[in-house]
């Protein structure tokens, strides 16, 4: 018999059962019957879950004077660990297994093989079903199979009857899997505790049986060839990871999704009687136990993309498409995902979102830079996240140390909160620095100014102290829009803006979409997709393309800067004549406007990023038209070094305190020195005290950084003498080891400056 044919047989059956008038106890007196008879097997037992312990609620074959008397605690004996592990066992020899305990008043002692698999409800073990024979073997793929199908149809009968309450089944979580440590990647550090919210949520299985199987049938084909389109169309989008090792994981994918029999054993799993979520959940269910059976950490990788794909396929077979910001977010939450859009993160509810965990990730992708400016401290790299992590799970987040806690003992959560409180008074500390002025010891007075892109971000302004804004990303407003904002919409932030900034300056930077900030309203007109976004159709490339684009935001930005100063600011300049028709873009708005006799700017200031390299060659033609300069360090870096910001696996490749990055921009200061153009950073590195420190040393005196690293890096601009760190910057330039950081380190140690 197939496994399709002995599950439906025993699924024909219990339908009958569940349909029946019985009670709770009679049905599961019932489906022991059915089972035992369906797999010929002398003994099948229910276990469910109650008060914390596995109780024998039904049996067939082992005494019925055991039924409500035989308990075990989760771990104990094989029903126990199989409710802890939430797998499978299949034992030709059941004494032969270390977890083996022998419970006499079930009079189990003749029978040698034992199978059992778990019944799962809402991702948690509620209960075991068993089988056991006298004659030792092994169960066959096909028994086996059969009893997993039960096992969820059995769950269906437990929701439905509250034979295991809800309350019960989640206070299981900190006994069935215990406490569990995962590491990854600082990203964003930070402090963060909540319960774990996966972006992309579990669907809920709320029908195991089909009424009508051919319907099931159909339903599952559609979803398959909606998600093989998908997945035809998903290089490139964030979600799936921006940097080069996309393209590995979309094989993996697409060969997956077209994989026969996967589609095949979905199929007989409907053929057996499910519904198509029941069926793709079957079938996952067992490759997972396979998997495990199989000990090999590249097949793990693998299992982990097709849990991803298997999850998908859920959802669309249910409908259930939204991310978990599309439900709002309830309580304290640590999102995890494997990657996110900086426009995905953006769509969260800030004061409830206390952290995030990656399984990929970089220092300068956009979403991390977002999460900086949102003060979210970001774990990334962890991996098989859900195999650790459940929907719900607490999770304590310690991106300083790197690593996150889950189901934490109340004595460590306990004790995070003391560590919690102690970080908190320490950013009180620097909030107190807020109306100090950063002047270096020896009296330089250094411009601190930060970083935003939403109107949210501007009250860090006054809670800071930044010297103003080096650096607003105007494509925010762009990523958070469905559609592309309209000019009244564009005036009206940029306007708020200004007001909100009060006299400080704002340097607006026109729009920088493209790379791993794609919007879908635009990428439509781009025509071929982009091989490699970063150094492609992007910035102002695309801006000065779409004129329309340019023309609408220039207007945008003069009409709210009316009666006031306009600082506005070019990306991804690569050549002179790109500034140049960049600001002849204004100078045309500007020009319309004086003729409409409408207030005008009182002043405006051009400036350009530099982050494509080749500028740097010809700054000597650019500087004379500049009032600023402004060095976007996260891009000019990735060009340097030929290394995908975006790319995970070159996340700690190269330092920004790599003598190339280093002389390449002491180089830069110097060509401008006496050229009167105020130059600055405005990259990431900025706000890392190291590298402030060693900028520092090479003669910047305007960082531009990220809100939350205003306090720390004004602290340590008070502690330094400028001539000191200049001639340890020259010293250390002339022979450079692989990069500064250890003698920056020593140098901070030694004047008793934190760094860390
Ligand atoms: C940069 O590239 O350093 C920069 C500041 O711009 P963005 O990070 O937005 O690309
Ligand atoms: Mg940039």
């Amino acid at each position: 018999m197939t496994a399709a044919a002995a599950a439906r047989q025993i699924l024909t059956r219990l339908t009958e059962v569940m349909a029946s008038r019985l009670h709770a106890q009679g049905k599961l007196d019932q489906v022991v019957e059915i089972i035992g008879e369906c797999l010929s097997s002398e003994v099948c037992s229910i276990y469910l879950l109650r008060e914390g312990m596995l109780e024998l609620f039904a049996t067939r074959g082992l005494n019925q004077s055991a039924v409500h008397v035989t308990r075990m605690a989760i771990g104990e004996g094989l029903t126990g660990a199989i409710a802890q592990k939430v797998e499978t066992l299949n034992l030709a020899e059941a004494k032969a297994h270390p977890d083996f305990q022998y419970r006499p008043e079930t009079g189990e002692e003749k029978f040698h093989s034992f199978a059992g698999v778990p019944i799962v409800y809402r991702e948690r073990a509620v209960g075991v079903l068993c089988v056991q024979h006298v004659e030792p073997r092994r169960y066959e793929e096909v028994e086996i199979e059969a009893l997993q199908t039960t096992a969820m149809v059995l769950s269906e009968l437990i929701a439905n009857a509250e034979l295991v309450d809800e309350e019960e089944a989640r206070g299981l979580t900190a006994e069935q899997t215990g406490p569990q440590t995962v590491s990854g990647l600082t990203l964003v550090k930070g402090l963060g505790s909540g319960f774990a919210v996966y972006h992309q949520p579990r669907v809920e299985i709320t029908q195991v049986m089909a009424e009508d199987t051919e319907a099931e049938r159909q339903r599952v084909y559609r979803a398959f060839a909606r998600m093989r389109e998908q997945i035809d169309g998903l290089a490139g989008q964030a979600e799936f990871g921006v940097g080069g090792e996309h393209e590995e994981v979309l094989e993996t994918y697409k060969m997956f999704a077209y994989d026969e029999g996967w589609s095949r054993r979905i199929n007989e799993a409907i053929d057996s009687g499910l519904t198509a979520e029941a069926a793709i959940e079957r079938v996952q269910q067992h490759t997972r136990m396979r998997m495990r059976e199989i000990d090999d950490p590249l097949l793990a990788e693998r299992m982990h993309d097709l849990e991803d794909l298997s999850n998908r396929l859920l959802r669309i077979v249910s409908g259930q498409l939204g991310t978990a910001a599309s439900q709002g977010l309830r309580r304290d939450t640590i999102l995890i995902a494997r990657n996110l859009g900086p426009a995905e993160l953006l769509e969260y509810d800030r004061r409830r979102l206390k952290g995030v965990i990656l399984e990929e990730g970089s220092l300068t992708a956009h979403v991390v830079i977002v999460a900086r400016a949102m003060n979210v401290p970001v774990l990334g790299r962890a991996k098989s996240l859900r195999g650790v992590i459940r929907e719900g799970d607490e999770v304590l987040l310690d991106a300083n140390a790197g690593h996150a806690i889950i189901r934490p003992l109340p004595q460590v959560a306990e004790a995070f909160q003391t560590r919690f409180a102690k970080s908190r008074e320490k950013q009180a500390a620097y909030a107190s620095l807020r109306d100090v002025e950063p002047f270096t010891r020896c009296g330089t007075r250094i411009q601190v100014m930060m970083n935003a892109g939403l109107r949210d971000d501007m009250s860090a302004l006054a809670m800071t102290g930044a010297d103003g804004v080096g650096l607003f990303r105007t494509e925010f407003q762009f990523l958070v829009s469905a559609t592309l904002p309209q000019r009244e919409r564009q005036t009206r932030l940029y306007r708020d803006v200004l007001d909100a900034a009060g006299d400080k300056p704002v340097i607006f930077r026109t729009v920088d979409i493209g790379g791993d900030k794609s919007v879908p309203y635009l990428a439509a007109g781009s025509g071929e997709h982009d091989e490699n976004p970063a150094m492609g159709w992007r910035a102002l490339r695309l801006a000065l393309e779409r004129e329309g684009l340019m023309k609408a935001q220039a207007r945008s930005l003069l009409e709210a800067a009316a009666g006031r100063s306009l600082y506005v600011m070019f990306p991804m300049v690569s050549e002179p004549w790109e500034f140049d028709d960049a600001k002849a873009v204004f100078d045309e708005q500007l020009a319309f406007l004086r003729a409409k006799k409408r207030l005008l700017p009182e002043r405006i200031h051009f400036g350009a990023m530099l982050e494509v390299p080749a500028l740097a060659e010809v700054l000597d033609h650019l500087l004379p038209r500049l009032s600023f300069l402004s060095i976007g360090t996260n891009d000019l870096t990735q060009f340097l070094f030929a290394a995908d910001r975006a790319n995970p696996k070159l996340a700690e490749r190269y330092d920004w305190l790599s003598p190339s990055i280093m002389r390449f921009l002491k180089r830069v200061m110097q060509t401008s020195i006496g050229s009167g153009v105020d130059v600055g950073v405005c990259g990431e590195m900025g706000g890392r005290r190291l590298e402030a420190l060693a900028l520092l040393g090479i003669g910047y005196r305007r960082l531009s950084i990220t809100p939350a690293a205003v306090g720390p890096i004004k602290e340590l601009i008070r502690k330094v003498d400028l001539d000191e760190i200049t001639t340890a910057m020259n010293g250390w330039l002339s022979d450079p080891g692989r990069n500064l950081r250890y003698e920056l380190a020593l140098w901070a140690d030694e004047r008793g400056i934190e760094y860390d």
